[in-house]
């Protein structure tokens, strides 16, 4: 590894430094778009955290599951904005077409 080597290295470790600002920043960016998009307050939904029945929100046509672990983590709603359970349930239910 020649000096220009080390160099160029460096310059690369500093690009992906200034880059992880950016990447989180972008995610910060999605999941506001995805609450700018939602325009229901859960109140106004009569939004709960258990099923009605069989139906929650992770059988509804608007849920968005998280991507991690999507089975358990709450997702988010492109009508009800904030943390939705995917074992939630509200009056605008709309199960997903079979
Ligand atoms: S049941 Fe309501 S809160 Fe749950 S995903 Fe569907 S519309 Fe959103």
């Amino acid at each position: 590894m020649n000096h220009n080597d080390k160099r160029t290295t460096r310059v690369e470790a500093l690009q992906k430094l200034a880059a992880a600002p950016l990447a989180i920043g972008a995610l910060a960016a999605l999941q506001a778009q995805a609450d700018a998009a939602a325009t229901m307050d859960q109140k106004a939904a009569a939004y709960q955290d258990k099923p009605k029945g069989s139906a929650k929100c992770e059988g509804c046509s608007l849920f968005i599951p998280a991507k991690s672990n999507p089975m358990k983590a709450n997702g988010a709603c492109k009508l009800v904005k904030g943390s939705i359970s995917p074992n939630g349930w509200c009056k605008f239910y709309s199960p997903k077409a079979k």
